[in-house]
């Protein structure tokens, strides 16, 4: 590629390059300003490449299935980088190679068939294995901490590195990804089991989900992250606001730590659920509710 090109001419040439690309359309709540540069490399090679072309000052973000994040009305000043493109899987004995872009619940199904147990939470959490990563996942007493051997970045400068998962630090809904650092795929370490009980295992826990959440309207999943020995539902629903509305968003009148869009919300509406929510908790009981959702944007 020739230097007199433009850093984004370069990025168009390696993928789906955008301009001005509305957010609400990336995440699963269906709000949220536009991010200035959105890229979807086309596979692995074209981010390496594409990576060191972008700008140092320019800001970077990794989007996965957008099942966690907002972008504020204001938008995101920087590019976005859809990691979806990197949908390899591959199997070696009990332990699983999975790109970024895969789909927690397809890799769930995977291994079912497979015959192999210990990644049957992801079925019915909608994000994609770098999300997963990148926030801990986890559910039914289960996290991508307690299966993750190694996952595999790239950095700004393009280049590849394997991180032990012992170097992430993982915590509740937290890893320590190294600055900058996109997950380009995991490998984890399952089991042998049977495959009628790993499937049985995953259909006892989408009929638990369906019947306590609002899962028929577009939301988040979790809100706040639940404080030690308590939940955050419980605190936002003793605090009066369960139901509660701001222009087009809701505490959602069937799980309090979830907020839904009516179909007309904005970010702002959110935000500010958010912070009535906090404030209201904090002053009622004490507790200070950490956000689980990523927010980004001004
Ligand atoms: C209905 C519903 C139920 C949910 N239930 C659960 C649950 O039970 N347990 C749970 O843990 N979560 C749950 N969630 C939240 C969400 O699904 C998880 O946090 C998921 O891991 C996010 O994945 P994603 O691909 O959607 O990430 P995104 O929302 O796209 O991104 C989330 C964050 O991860 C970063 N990121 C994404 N991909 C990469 C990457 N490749 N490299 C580096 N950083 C990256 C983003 O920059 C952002 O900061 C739920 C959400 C919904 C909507």
């Amino acid at each position: 590629m020739g230097s007199y090109m433009t850093w984004w001419q370069a990025l168009a040439r390696l993928g789906d390059f955008r301009e001005h690309e509305p957010m609400a359309a990336h995440v699963t709540l269906g709000v949220g300003g536009a991010a200035r540069w959105y890229f979807r490399p086309r596979d692995l090679h074209a981010l390496s490449a594409a990576l060191p072309r972008i700008p140092g000052e320019v800001a970077i973000m990794a989007l996965g299935r957008g099942s966690n994040l907002l972008v504020a009305d204001g938008g995101f000043d920087g590019v976005v980088i859809d990691m979806g493109s990197l949908d390899t899987l591959r199997v070696d004995g009990t332990a699983i190679h999975c790109g970024a872009g895969v789909r927690m619940s397809a890799l769930a199904a995977r291994c079912a068939d497979l015959g192999l147990e210990g990644v049957e939470f992801m079925a019915t959490v909608p994000g994609n294995i770098g999300g997963a990563v990148a926030m801990n996942a986890g559910a039914f007493g289960q996290q991508v901490s307690d299966i993750l051997q190694s996952v595999d970045v790239v950095l700004r400068d393009g280049s590849l590195r394997t991180v032990a998962a012992e170097a992430l630090a993982m915590g509740y809904r937290h890893s320590d990804l190294p600055p900058g650092a996109l997950v380009v795929a995991a490998r984890f370490g399952l089991r042998a089991g049977d495959a009628d009980g790993i499937r049985a295992r995953i259909r006892a826990m989408r009929n638990k989900r369906g019947g306590s959440q609002p899962l028929a309207q577009p939301n988040c999943g979790s809100v706040f992250k639940n404080p030690p020995q308590d939940h955050a539902a419980r605190l936002i629903e003793a605090a009066g606001l369960k139901g509660h509305r701001i222009g087009g968003a809701e505490i959602s009148a069937q799980h309090a730590n979830f907020i839904v869009n009516h179909g007309d919300a904005s970010s702002s509406d959110v935000l500010a659920l958010i912070d009535l929510a906090r404030s209201e908790v904090e002053r009622r009981f004490g507790v200070v509710l950490e956000p689980e959702l990523r927010v980004v944007g001004r």
